[in-house]
């Protein structure tokens, strides 16, 4: 069942955010309201799915309000990714035109210190999503916060919590970067070790805490064959070209060396039916390649993190040779899983650092290509 839509509105963005993964050199895309229109009518025959409304920063749709009529008129829910773009402006008409179907807004926080937050995202920026956040409080609209765990945010974790918690959050999502260029530039990506901190440190504060804390996908999984929400079709994400894609976490990656790998068709061509049917055929040689992979002892165990194995299957993170000292390239092999002959066959499947054993809490579709265009939150 298709439980949700992640939708890029726009690739336009007010921002220039130091870990966004965003390939600008594209220029900006705004999703056709007649293609958007077309789509909302077939969702009927997929029982309405709640859409998780992205970008970029999705107010900067030429047609923002327009769309976000049509989407309350196909009688679906809904929930709004945004960096507090024209939030004064906009939120009374969002809230008036659209009812129960407003499920929530998502903001994004880098850090619980103004300073910290606007060195990564911009000046303003803490101000203007903390205007927008005691307008939600004031006003009773839930609204949640993601934040990407940066080198220069994992220490931070705690106090993002605590703030998020006296806020009045419905729930924080901390996510980790995407393997991108400028994130990479700027020395804001994550080691896998850091992530694996990071992971223990989520959980610890899941316990402290009463607010809901969740780890967005991309997290350590040592099972290789992890399914997200995407890969299991639970979820679906649209760019703003009208493509179906894989998920939002490929979409737009800057300096792929397979731009658009992760497009499997348009929706202008094909109706939802037959773009859905592409999307498992895809998905489905994606699985067997990566079965056949393990099998041949070809996965390291930087592949138990499932979205870099992906960045790397469909192209989008060749430019990581120009660092050659990354320990992405860590190339300690996941040994195959070993079938014992005869009684008492066991499978021995390999598994990494037990600290992070189980996967963490995850919430359905949640995506981080920057956690504020996330389809989830
Ligand atoms: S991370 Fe989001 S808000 Fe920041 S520049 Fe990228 S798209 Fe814009
Ligand atoms: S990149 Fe991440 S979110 Fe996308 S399909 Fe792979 S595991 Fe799922």
């Amino acid at each position: 069942m298709i439980e949700g839509i992640g939708i890029e509105l726009t690739t336009r963005c007010d921002r220039s955010c130091r870990h966004c993964m965003q390939d600008r050199e594209q220029g900006p895309r705004d999703l056709p309201r007649e293609v958007l229109r077309h789509l909302l009518q077939q969702l009927k025959g997929y029982g309405r799915p709640h859409l998780g409304i992205t970008g970029g920063e999705p107010t900067m749709h030429p047609e923002f309000t327009g769309v976000i009529e049509d989407i309350v008129a196909a009688g679906c829910s809904y929930h709004l990714v945004t960096n507090g773009h024209r939030f004064g402006e906009l939120f009374n008409h969002l809230v008036r035109c659209s009812g129960e179907q407003l499920a929530r807004f998502c903001f994004s926080l880098e850090s619980a210190d103004e300073a910290s937050h606007d060195a990564v995202r911009g000046s303003g920026s803490f101000r203007q999503v903390l205007g927008a956040v005691s307008v939600c409080a004031a006003r009773n609209v839930p609204f949640t916060v993601q934040t990407v765990v940066t080198t220069r945010s994992l220490p931070e974790l705690e106090a993002v919590a605590s703030l998020c918690a006296k806020l009045g959050a419905a729930r924080l999502f901390f996510a980790h970067p995407l393997h991108s260029p400028q994130p990479a530039k700027e020395g804001l990506l994550t080691s896998p070790a850091q992530r694996l901190e990071a992971e223990r440190e989520i959980a610890r504060l899941g316990d402290m805490f009463r607010l809901d804390i969740q780890l967005a996908v991309g997290h350590f999984c040592p099972y290789p064959f992890y399914q997200c929400s995407f890969l299991s079709m639970r979820q679906l994400f649209v760019n703003a070209d009208g493509e179906l894609c894989i998920c939002c976490q490929l979409s737009r990656c800057a300096g792929a060396e397979a731009p658009g790998s992760e497009a499997v068709a348009s929706l202008e061509e094909s109706s939802l039916a037959q773009a859905h049917r592409k999307l498992a055929s895809t998905i489905a040689r994606f699985t067997k390649d990566k079965l056949q992979a393990y099998e041949e002892g070809a996965l390291n165990k930087v592949d138990l993190f499932p979205c870099f194995y992906c960045q790397k299957y469909f192209g989008k993170v060749g430019w990581l040779q120009r660092y050659p000292d990354s320990p992405w390239h860590e190339a300690e092999p996941l040994r195959p899983a070993a079938t014992v002959a005869g009684p008492g066959s066991t499978l021995i499947a390999t598994a990494g650092p037990a600290a992070a054993a189980e996967p963490q809490r995850v919430a359905p579709g949640e995506r981080g290509r920057s956690p504020d265009d996330s389809v989830a939150e």
